[in-house]
C-alpha cells in the first residue's frame, strides 16, 4: 500500500495518513448518521441532524486514530519504530518497521487497540446514559458507543493481518516457538475469514435484491472481504520474503558487476543503455569518481520529450543522499530499512569505497532461489 493515502499531519512524531477511500467513506458515513439523527428525532432541525451527522464521522475518525495510537504507543515501548499509520474506513494501518522479537510484545501490541476501543465505548456509553434522553449528546454517545464496539470486536476476529490474527500468531508463535509457521497458520485465518465475508456479503446482497431490499449492505461484506484477502496475501510474501532471508548478509545478495554511466549523458542516451542492457539501475561516475546513482525511476520522473536536453547528473541521486548498507549487515535488517525508507535499491560501502549494490531485483532472486532449493530439500520451516 505504498503511496496511497494523503498525509494529514503528525502525531508523536508519527506521520498520519488518510487511505485514498476514505473521502468517500467519510461522506458516506455523515450521511448515514445526519438522515438517522434526523429521522429518529423529528423535533430537529435539518442543521442539527446534520451537523451532529458531521460530528459523530469526525469522531469517528478520532476513534480510529486512537485505536491505531494505541498500538503504536505499545511499539514504541518495545523500541519498534513506527513509520506511518494509515487509516481506512473500519480500521487503521500502523506501520511497525521492525517486527516484534518476541510473542509476548506482539500480543500485547495486538491487544493495546481493540482494549483502547472497547474503552472508548465504555466512555460513550457513560455518555448516551447521564446525558438527558434524546439530547445530541446522548444520540452522539449511543452512536460512537456501538462504533467503537463495534470496531473492536471487527479487528478481534482472527484472521491476519486483523489484531485478531495478530493475537493469534503471537499464541502460536509462543507455543510453536516458529515464527514462519505460525505466520502462515494466520495468514491462511486471515484469508479464510475474508473469504468467508465475501460469501456471506454475496448471500445478503442476493437475498436482499430478491426481496427487493437494497444490495449495498451486503457489497460492503464483499468489498472488505475482498480487501482483507489482499493485505493477508501481501503480508505473508513479507513473512515469507523475511524468512528466506533469515541469515544471510547483505554481501550474499548484493550484486558486485555493477554497470556504470559517465554524469554528464543524455537521458536520452541512458535510455539507450537501459534498453540495451536491462538493467534498472547504474552507478553515476564523473572519471574514476563515483557521484551519484541513476535509476529507471528518476528516468521516467523526467516527460520523455525533455530527454534529449538533460543530463543524467540533473536527475541522479547524488553520493550524499544514497541509501547505504555495509556488506555485514544483515539481509532481513536491509529488507526493513529498504522498506521503511521506500527505496528500491541501496549502495554496499565498505571503507568509503563502494562495493555492490542491493535492488529489489536482487532480493526477490535470492527469496526466489532459496525458496526453490527450500523445496528441493524440503527444509522449509
Ligand atoms: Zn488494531
Amino acid at each position: 500500500m505504498r503511496g496511497a493515502g494523503f498525509k494529514i499531519g503528525r502525531v508523536f512524531g508519527i506521520p498520519i495518513y488518510l487511505h485514498s477511500s476514505w473521502f468517500l467513506i467519510f461522506a458516506l458515513i455523515t450521511y448515514q448518521f445526519g438522515s438517522e439523527f434526523s429521522s429518529t428525532n423529528p423535533n430537529w432541525t435539518a442543521g442539527q441532524g446534520w451537523s451532529l451527522g458531521l460530528l459523530t464521522s469526525a469522531l469517528f475518525f478520532g476513534s480510529v486514530l486512537f485505536h491505531e495510537l494505541s498500538h503504536s504507543i505499545v511499539a514504541i515501548r518495545y523500541r519498534l519504530p513506527v513509520s506511518s499509520i494509515t487509516l481506512f474506513f473500519f480500521g487503521g494501518v500502523a506501520r511497525i518497521s521492525r517486527e516484534p522479537d518476541r510473542p509476548g510484545q506482539e500480543f500485547l501490541i495486538a491487544a493495546a487497540g481493540p482494549v483502547s476501543s472497547y474503552f472508548l465505548a465504555a466512555c460513550f456509553w457513560l455518555l448516551a446514559v447521564y446525558a438527558p434522553q434524546h439530547s445530541m449528546a446522548a444520540e452522539l454517545g449511543g452512536q460512537l458507543s456501538w462504533i467503537n464496539a463495534m470496531l473492536a470486536t471487527f479487528n478481534l476476529v482472527p484472521g491476519f493481518p486483523l489484531d485478531g490474527g495478530r493475537l493469534l500468531r503471537s499464541i502460536i508463535w509462543g507455543i510453536t516457538k516458529n515464527y514462519t509457521r505460525a505466520t502462515r497458520i494466520a495468514a491462511v485465518g486471515g484469508q479464510i475469514v475474508a473469504y468467508g465475508m465475501m460469501a456471506i456479503g454475496l448471500w445478503i446482497a442476493v437475498q436482499g435484491y430478491l426481496g427487493g431490499r437494497d444490495v449495498i449492505g451486503g457489497l460492503w461484506w464483499v468489498f472488505i472481504g475482498w480487501f482483507l484477502l489482499t493485505v493477508a496475501r501481501q503480508s505473508y510474501a513479507q513473512v515469507a520474503a523475511r524468512g528466506a532471508l533469515e541469515g544471510l548478509r547483505v554481501s550474499d545478495i548484493m550484486t558486485s558487476d555493477m554497470a556504470t554511466v559517465q554524469r554528464d549523458i543524455s537521458l536520452e542516451e541512458y535510455a539507450r543503455e537501459v534498453t540495451r542492457t536491462g538493467r534498472r539501475a547504474h552507478l553515476v561516475m564523473s572519471g574514476n569518481q563515483l557521484v551519484g546513482l541513476m535509476t529507471v525511476e528518476a528516468l521516467q520522473s523526467v516527460p520523455r520529450e525533455e530527454w534529449p536536453m538533460n543530463s543524467v547528473q540533473a536527475v541522479m541521486l547524488s553520493r550524499d543522499g544514497l541509501p547505504l548498507a555495509a556488506p555485514e549487515d544483515s539481509a532481513v535488517e536491509l529488507l526493513e530499512r529498504m522498506r521503511s525508507a521506500n527505496v528500491d535499491q541501496m549502495a554496499v560501502i565498505t571503507g568509503g569505497n563502494i562495493v555492490g549494490m542491493v535492488t529489489r531485483d536482487s532480493i526477490s532472486r535470492a527469496v526466489q532461489t532459496r525458496n526453490d532449493v527450500g523445496h528441493l530439500t524440503g527444509s522449509r520451516s
